[in-house]
Parts: C-alpha cells; sequence; structure tokens
C-alpha cells in the first residue's frame, strides 16, 4: 500500500513529468473521491487554464501547487492514495507494483484526473478508492514529515505513555509511518513496538530518530514500503534475519506486528 516511500516515487514521478504543462480540463467522475467540500466544478475552476508549479509531500500526502507563474501557486491541490492508489502521468505509474493492490490497469478505477494540452494525463487510479483529492488541505493535521523530522521533533512526538508503534503511526504525530514501516523502523532499530513511548531512554529515541530517517532514505531507493528486511520474515514461523530468534507477534496500535523479542527491547 502507499506508505511514504510510494508517495515520494510519486512526487519525483510528478516533479519529472507533470510540471509546466497547461491543464485543458479535468476529470472528476466520482465525488465521493472529492473531499472537505471540493467538488468537480471547484476543480476545474481552480485548475484549468494553470499549471502545476511543484510537487511536495508531507508523509503521504502529495501536494501539487498550481498557478500561472513559477514561485507563485495560488493554491494546492492535494492527493491522497489510500491503501491501493497510484499516480499515473501519460499512462505509466510512479511505482509499478503495490502491494495488496491490483495490478489492473483498468481506467475503470481513475477517480480523478486532468489532461494537459499536449494531450497528455495525470490521474490517480485508485481500486479501493479509500485515497481522496482536495483542494488546499489542512496540514494542521499533521505531523512532521517522517523523512525529515528532527530529533527534538521526534521525542515531543514520542512524550506519551502510549505504545511506541502506535505513536509512530498516528499521522497527526508523525506523517508517513504506515504499519509495515513501523515493523521495519523499530526491528532496524533494537525497539519493542509495545514499549510506552514516553518511557523510551534517549539514547533509543535518538536510535529510533536514526533509523526512521535512514530506514525511509533506503526503502525509498529500494523503492517501496514492503521492501524492508523483515518483511519476507513478517509471518508464521518467521525468524529473525538478524539473529535467527522466532518472531513474536501480536495486535499493538490496532494493527498486526511482528518483531524480534531477542533483539528488539
Ligand atoms: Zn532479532
Amino acid at each position: 500500500m502507499p506508505e511514504l516511500p510510494e508517495v515520494e516515487c510519486y512526487r519525483t514521478l510528478a516533479e519529472a513529468r507533470a510540471l509546466g504543462r497547461p491543464i485543458e480540463s479535468v476529470h472528476a467522475p466520482d465525488g465521493w473521491y472529492l473531499k472537505r467540500g471540493t467538488d468537480a466544478r471547484r476543480l476545474e475552476a481552480a485548475l484549468v487554464g494553470q499549471e502545476f508549479l511543484a510537487g511536495r509531500r508531507r508523509g503521504k500526502l502529495l501536494m501539487l501547487d498550481v498557478g500561472a507563474a513559477p514561485g507563485e501557486p495560488d493554491l494546492v491541490l492535494g492527493l491522497r492514495f489510500g491503501m491501493t492508489g497510484r499516480l499515473v502521468v501519460d499512462g505509466s505509474a510512479g511505482v509499478d507494483r503495490l502491494l495488496y493492490s491490483t495490478s489492473s490497469e483498468d481506467v475503470r478505477y481513475d477517480r480523478f484526473g486532468v489532461q494537459f494540452g499536449d494531450g497528455g494525463t495525470l490521474v490517480v487510479r485508485d481500486p479501493r478508492r479509500l485515497g481522496g483529492v482536495e483542494l488546499d488541505p489542512d496540514l494542521d493535521r499533521l505531523g512532521p514529515d517522517a523523512l525529515s523530522v528532527t530529533l527534538a521533533e521526534l521525542r515531543h512526538a514520542l512524550a506519551d505513555r502510549v505504545a511506541v508503534k502506535a505513536r509512530l503511526m498516528d499521522q497527526s504525530r508523525l506523517a508517513g509511518v504506515g504499519n509495515l514501516i513501523a515493523d521495519e523502523i523499530l526491528w532496524r532499530a533494537g525497539v519493542a513496538p509495545e514499549r510506552l513511548a514516553a518511557d523510551l531512554p534517549a539514547a533509543s529515541v535518538r536510535r529510533l530518530h536514526q533509523h526512521l530517517v535512514s530506514g525511509l532514505a533506503d526503502l525509498i531507493e529500494r523503492g517501496g514500503s514492503h521492501t524492508g528486511d523483515l518483511q519476507p520474515h513478517r509471518r508464521a514461523g518467521g525468524r529473525c534475519p538478524r539473529d535467527g530468534a522466532g518472531l513474536a507477534h501480536a495486535t499493538v496500535g490496532g494493527r498486526s506486528t511482528w518483531w524480534c523479542p531477542k533483539h528488539q527491547r
């Protein structure tokens, strides 16, 4: 599913292929997919005749600056990808294969798109329809981006007596970490997912911060959130690829969680 690394790939795709192309028309056939008061008419009024000026990202939210002149965006188009959404520009996707997603190229799943004056398109294709599109997305509800979070910001995000994994996945505290990435980062950092966040020693928070930033960069480089070292072992009978201990499994923060009871403390 699209987590931070996938959305970063979509951002790269949008930056490389979608900027500076005048928008000729808007395709928004699914009213349910338009969020927070955004509707097809508003989208058309906001986008037609304009260009995408830049692609930015906060967590799993992709933001395309929209305007007529570089450096002066008039508004921001926010795209969320839910469980199965992909960004497709001129027919090619930013990520070839998504875990849990159908590989379908069926245009029935096109929830939103624009056509450029040159005939090309930018489309959000989302079989399960859990993503969404909105104008000027509200960033107040999103914590700092997990790829660029500072140690102080992470410390602040973890200042509660709640399972550390639950806090890492709370998008209002830290934006971009989903279930697979949380397990991978905690495994890399040697921190048990059920540890209370506020009780973590300073050294563990530092280690978590280091592995969060480097681990995310690693997963972006490898091409997605499902490419982690722990990922193939997250199953019954799975063993820790670092020390061979049998992995533990429980529901933490409402999500299926795998960890190594030997080196994660
Ligand atoms: Zn281990």
